[in-house]
């Protein structure tokens, strides 16, 4: 359990980190929190030759508003976020979701950023950030580049981000006033991945669905946008048969693997179920 040996670099700046990454090649690795990279390298399946740690790169850190956006340095760590006022007041979608993670001793170590790049189905960000409609902000050697959360995730362990990037921070347009928002986790235990989970942000009007925003947890390779299930219920009311609807077609959406939380049908099944406890809780704070 102990890794394999590495230099240790820590820069001040995202531009000498940036600099860094492009001196020592894809055998360094950055380090955020180090709560999925320790591990990772104590059961030898990353053997770095050197770790650039980003925890001194004060620009990195930070909840913050521009315009209609909320801006969020990629160090953030889940406990700055979940004692966020102003995401507690604009995004509780988020906080609800942090709520969810893991426990205090991983919040206080753990970073958005990290959980996001780390490529990991079953970590929370990724679902959060598509139902967000969140962008992350990438630097490299060529300058920044800004992608949609939407097709960041290509598979397990693997995001657009290319190994001379760094993500710099995660922006979210600020949700509709009187949205209603849940993120619905199933586990096995206090602080254990998701089984399955869902993340829903809902508008409402006239009690009928005006605008809804669906993501899936840990029942693919990636996170997965619910489109179908979101397409079928925009126009209606969030009754027994909408509910049951959207549930079955989010649940075809997926792509579970079976694994020590329980089958693929298993899985897709709680997907399902997380869903409609979502949407019901949503409804309950949407303002119609
Ligand atoms: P690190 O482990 O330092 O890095 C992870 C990866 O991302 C590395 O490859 C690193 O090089 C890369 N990286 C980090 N920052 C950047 C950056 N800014 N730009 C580019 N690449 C970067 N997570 C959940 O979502 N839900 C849970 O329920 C959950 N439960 C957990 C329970 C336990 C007991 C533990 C130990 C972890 C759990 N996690 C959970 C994971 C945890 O949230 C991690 O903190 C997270 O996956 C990685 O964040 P980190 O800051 O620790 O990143």
């Amino acid at each position: 359990m102990i890794p394999a040996g590495f230099d240790y670099h820590a820069p001040r700046s995202v531009a000498d980190a940036v600099k860094l990454l492009g001196s020592l090649g894809p055998d360094a690795k950055l380090l955020a929190g180090g709560h999925s990279l320790l591990p990772m390298m104590k059961l030898r399946f990353a053997q770095p030759g050197a770790l650039i740690d980003l925890g001194r790169i004060a620009d990195l850190r930070g909840i913050a508003q521009a315009g209609n956006e909320i801006r969020i340095g990629a160090m953030t760590t889940e406990h700055e976020l979940l004692n966020s006022k102003l995401l507690a007041d604009k995004v509780p979608l988020l906080v609800e979701g942090v709520s969810q993670i893991a426990d205090p001793q991983v919040r206080y170590k753990g970073t958005i950023g990290g959980d996001i790049c780390h490529g990991d189905p079953a970590n929370d960000h990724p679902a959060l950030a598509l139902a967000l409609d969140a962008s992350f902000v990438l630097a490299g050697p060529k300058g920044e580049r800004v992608v949609k959360a939407e097709g960041f995730f290509v598979g397990v362990y693997s995001t657009l981000s290319q190994t001379d990037e760094i993500l710099t921070q995660i922006r979210i347009p600020v949700p509709a006033a009187g949205s209603g928002w849940s993120y619905a986790k199933f586990k096995r235990k206090t602080g254990d991945f998701a089984t399955a989970a869902a993340a829903v942000l809902l508008q409402m009007k006239g009690g009928k669905v005006a605008k809804v925003s669906i993501a899936l947890t840990n029942v693919g390779n990636t996170p997965i946008k619910a489109n179908k299930a979101e397409q079928h219920l925009v126009g209606k009311a969030l009754d027994e048969a909408a509910l049951g609807e959207a549930a079955r077609l989010a649940m075809a959406s997926c792509s579970a693997t079976s694994c020590q939380r329980g089958t693929a049908d298993y899985k897709t099944a709680m997907a399902g179920e997380m869903l409609r406890r979502a949407l019901q809780a949503a409804l309950s704070r949407a303002k119609p």
